[in-house]
């Protein structure tokens, strides 16, 4: 702290610093314990609900706009990032700050390194803002960054035209799943690497170890968006990813209330291309700087709807993932059906290699989670007359709920891309996207035979 703040104002700061201690104190206790614990329990504690008094055992709700200070001295302080402050809540938020306490102890479980979270108000605010400030500062014209070609439709639209207007070119790799196939796009002036692990909808994988060693000797960062599989099934930083990110809006957030996104980086990350302070801890510097400066910040009561979601992480996704296997199975043996893609399927070509990495955490057996597709046998008229006779299976554009949920991709989330990015993509018009919830997959799987049963 600088010799120019009054005597009041480090104060303040000795006060913090030992309320610092308790709490690293605290979180080092909790990084002991098992997943599920730190899911259920999260940074509050007992200690914490005795001192406020009341003894809520539920974290409580911060819906206020701003934190009011003692005198001038905190004020100062806080302003000055001298001790933790919330400040204003488009900065941060207590509630807020338990959500992103618990994420980062989830996808750092079982990391050797610790990680710090931001959440954001959705999972494209999220991945914006973890790549934007690598594409900045020098270099205008000939920056460029390589990406799975295999994205979400929202990624693959902020890849290829809002990236290209401001100067950053995207190289997609096609077969993402061979790290033969990165290395020749990658170069001097490649920010970073970026793919989903697995990707919706096409479930592609890649060799996350291969990747990040592929990604270190250039000395960027590799980025993995995880929505599909969570923390419950795969932690890339675990296997050398520097930053992933998330919509929260999906599998996190099963229940389906919020749409939410969040950064999660790993301490002292890898890139040639930040400064020193934002390597040291990317999503916290990304919270007090950029990210202040932009506002995509999540509600207070988003942010408790969503702890509450996180709680039965693992045992949902166990849940989702036993049901789309059985669901995948069945679809497979379907004579209606074409062709099913399901990691989870022993022929499944990426089936060995989702298998390396995708694993229920703490029990370590295989899983795949809830997304699958298949194409129907015929035409796109056909998939459409399948689709419009489902009637327990929603038509929505949204995937990892208690609920399953069916699309047809190329007449949604990949509509915005056109022909050619769908064919690059691998995504046909008799495509479905099924993600399989929560219900008993017997009238999951009675819904699809009457739907099918309509083609003849
Ligand atoms: C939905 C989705 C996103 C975008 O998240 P929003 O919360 O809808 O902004 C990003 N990545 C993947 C894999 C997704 O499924």
């Amino acid at each position: 702290m600088s010799a120019n703040h009054p005597e009041g104002v480090a104060r303040y700061v000795r006060e913090a610093d030992r309320a610092l201690v308790r709490r690293r104190a605290q979180r080092a206790r909790l990084r002991a314990c098992k997943f599920d614990t730190i899911a259920v329990h999260g940074m509050y504690s007992m200690e914490e609900a005795f001192a406020g008094g009341q003894g809520g055992i539920i974290e409580p709700v911060f819906p206020s706009t701003s934190q009011g200070y003692r005198d001038s001295d905190e004020m100062e302080a806080a302003l000055a990032y001298l001790i933790p402050t919330w400040c204003y809540s488009r900065i941060h938020n207590p509630t807020v700050f338990y959500l992103e306490e618990t994420l980062a102890l989830l996808e750092s479980y079982g990391c050797p390194a610790d990680a710090s979270a931001l959440v954001t108000s959705s999972g494209m605010a999220a991945i914006k803002q973890a790549v934007e400030p690598l594409l900045a500062l020098r270099g205008e014209g000939r920056i460029n960054f390589v990406s799975a070609a295999q994205v979400y439709g929202g990624t693959f639209q902020l890849f290829s035209v809002r990236m290209a207007e401001r100067g950053a070119r995207v190289r997609w790799v096609r077969e993402s799943w061979d790290v033969e196939a990165w290395k020749p796009l990658v170069d001097e002036d490649t920010r970073f690497l970026y793919a989903e692990m697995p990707s919706n909808p096409q479930q592609a994988c890649f060799d996350v170890v291969a990747v990040a060693e592929l990604a270190h000797t250039f000395d960027i960062p590799l980025i993995v968006d995880a929505t599909i599989a969570t923390p419950a099934l795969l932690r890339p930083l675990a296997h050398g990813a520097d930053i992933v990110v998330h919509s929260l809006t999906k599998t996190a957030g099963a229940g389906g209330f919020t749409v939410a996104g969040a950064i999660i980086a790993r301490h002292g990350l890898t890139s040639r291309h930040l400064p020193e302070e934002a390597r040291a801890d990317y999503a916290t510097w990304l919270k007090l700087w950029p990210f202040r400066d932009s506002g995509p910040c999540l509600s207070a009561l988003s942010a408790f709807m969503l702890l509450n979601e996180l709680r039965m992480l693992r045992v949902k996704v166990a849940h989702m993932s036993a049901n789309a296997l059985a669901v995948a199975e069945h679809l497979a043996a379907h004579p209606r059906v074409e062709r099913v893609d399901y990691l989870g399927l022993p022929f499944h070509p990426l089936h060995p290699l989702a298998s390396r990495y995708m694993q229920l955490v703490d029990e370590g057996t295989p899983a795949f989670g809830h997304l699958l597709s298949f194409n129907v046998r015929g035409t796109a008229a056909d998939t459409r007359r399948f689709f419009d006779g489902l009637q327990r299976i929603w038509r929505a554009t949204d995937l990892g709920r208690v609920k399953s949920v069916a699309t047809i991709p190329a007449i949604s989330t990949h509509q915005q891309q056109g022909e050619e990015g769908r064919q690059l993509a691998g995504i046909p018009p008799t495509m479905v996207r099924l993600c399989v919830g929560a219900e008993h997959p017997a009238d999951i799987i009675a819904d699809l035979d009457q739907a099918l049963a309509r083609l003849g």
